[in-house]
Formats: structure tokens, sequence, C-alpha cells
């Protein structure tokens, strides 16, 4: 496993390291509730008509509206995709009644078609409310999940406060619901801060950890994952990711592709979820992007829904 000293290095706040192009958004009416595609796009961030702008990606200029549940049809009916996993905007904000905002927000666009998005909570870890909120999400608005970003709050996770912050959260998150899926993004900054994360992940079973981008650059540690899960003692069940934002790193032809396949394939293909971190890229955009993969059929299908089924509790389709 590598070891490298800590690097200092602060991103400005986005809603992923990767930001590669931004989509306009635009509202739109109202689509009919039936599914139009199969699979599912685990990782689509939206945010409320009243904090858009004051959100860091409305004050740069990378979103130039609201992002609600009809936009998100309308991308995912675009890219024939059946269902998605809705991200609350919550972390964005350190003053409670805007993050509980975009929390119920969230949960009000899920609940207009259960069938099709799950949503997760979302908040500011080092707030002293952020245990609360947590309970509320969970408990009163009936989100499925958790999101944190740890980068929001300039958190580091070889800080051992911050370490115990992110500790008491997911312990929080296993006490209210078993098996909870939390998605963690602090942008792969350092070596040292992803090994922290996986081995937060091994002592918190309880809940199912997914990490938002496949690691980044740090994917080699994949393998490491692998190692633990099945040579010693089975650490690592409860790891997860998504490939939002990697699925356009290494690209067929790019000198990392084949080394990324096979650290893919040797984590798991069952543990690997799609997604467009939109509004990173549209869906339509990432299938695209995944279906260049050269994956089989099947690990395409598992990636593609049954893993994101599995995590996130998606019930069957009625379509099928
Ligand atoms: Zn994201």
């Amino acid at each position: 496993m590598p070891h490298c000293p800590v690097r200092a290095i602060r991103l400005m706040v986005t809603l992923s390291a990767t930001i590669l192009a931004v989509q306009a958004v635009t509202a739109v009416p109202a689509l009919a509730q039936s599914p139009t595609g199969r699979g599912i796009d685990a990782h689509m961030h939206i945010l409320s008509p009243e904090n858009w702008m004051d959100s860091p990606v409305g004050a740069q200029g990378l979103i130039d509206a609201a992002i609600d549940v009809q936009t998100i049809v309308q991308l995912v009916d675009d890219a024939e995709i059946e269902r998605a996993v809705l991200i609350s905007g919550a972390y964005f904000f350190q003053d409670q009644e805007r993050a509980r905002h975009e929390n119920e927000f969230t949960s009000q666009q899920v609940r207009a078609y259960p069938e099709r998005f799950v949503g997760l909570c979302s908040v500011a870890p080092l707030q002293p409310w952020a245990l609360d909120e947590l309970e509320y999400c969970i408990t009163s608005l009936e989100l499925q999940g958790l999101k944190l970003h740890l980068v929001a709050e300039n958190m580091n996770l070889t800080n051992p406060e911050h370490l115990g912050v992110i500790a008491g959260l997911l312990a929080e998150a296993a006490e209210l619901k078993p098996g909870l899926p939390v998605l963690i993004d602090f942008n792969w900054t350092d070596d040292a801060q992803t090994f922290s994360l996986i081995q937060l992940a091994f002592t918190n079973p309880s809940v199912n950890i997914v990490m938002a981008h496949g690691l980044g650059h740090h994917y080699s540690e994949l393998a490491s994952i692998y190692l633990y899960r099945e040579l010693l003692g089975g650490f690592g069940e409860n790891l997860y990711i998504d490939i939002s934002s990697t699925l356009f790193l290494y690209p067929p032809g790019s000198p990392p592709f084949e080394n990324y396949i096979w650290h893919l394939r040797r984590f798991g293909m069952d543990r690997v979820l799609f997604g467009s971190d939109y509004p990173v890229k549209s869906s339509s955009e990432a299938l695209e992007a995944l279906e260049a993969m050269g994956f089989t059929p099947e690990e395409q299908n598992q990636i593609l829904q049954d893993n994101a089924m599995k995590v996130y509790g998606f019930q069957p389709s009625v379509r099928r």
C-alpha cells in the first residue's frame, strides 16, 4: 500500500474533484411517472430554488438554475435510465435552517416519484446539529441514506478530531437504520486520507459505505481492499464505489485504462455503481462513457442496475 506524506491540498468546494463540464439546467414540465428504460444513475445532485444561487456551485456559475426533480426526470428519460439516487445539497450549508430546507426539499422531490428515486440526506459534519439533522432525515423525512462531502468543511481524515466526528455520524447512521448507505466524497486529495477512510469503513461494518468516484486516482487501493476482504478476515464487505467522474478520467485508449479495469474487477464487479455526478455530466454522457468501457453484458448490468438496487434498497421494477 502506498505510504506518502499528507499533501495539504485545499480544493475549491465543488460538486466533484473532476468537474469537466457543466450543463445548463432548464426547468421542464412534469413528465409521466412511468419509467422509460433500465438502470440507475446512483449519483445526481439536486438544489432548491431558494438556495441554489448561494451554494458554491451556484456562486461560481457552474449551474444557472435550481435542480429539481423535473430536471432529473428529463435527464434520466433522455438516457433511457429508469431510476436515480438524488443527493441533498445540505452539505453546502453550515446554517441549520438552510441545511434543513435542502433536506426537506430532497425528501419532497423524491416523494413525487417514489418508484424512481431515492434521496440522500446530507449534513455539514462539524456543525453541532449534524447528528440531530441526520436523525430527522432518516426518521421524519424518510430519506434513504447519507451523503458526506468532507471538503465542504475543509475536513481532513488524518485529523483525529475530524475522524471522530465522522465515526460518530457513521455510528448514528447504523443505529438509526442498520445497513444505511453512506456516500462519501473528499475529492481523494491524498493517500493518507484515502486509507483512513478505508479503515473507517472496516471499523463500521453496520453501514454500507459507497466511496464516490471510485477512489479517484487512488484506485489502486481497490486491490488492497480485495486483499483484506478475501484473504484477511472479511474486512470491507460493506464497501462499494461509484465510478462517476472516473469513467471520464480513464477512458479506453488512456494509459491507465487496462490497469483501471483490472482494479475494478479485482475489487469486485458486484460492488461498482454507475453515476453521472450531475451536473458534472448528464446521465446520457455517463452512460455513453460506460458503454465504451468494454464490460461484459453481465458486468454492465451489475454496474448499471443490480448493485445500486442492492445498496440503496430500490424495489424491483414493476416492469420486470
Ligand atoms: Zn457529486
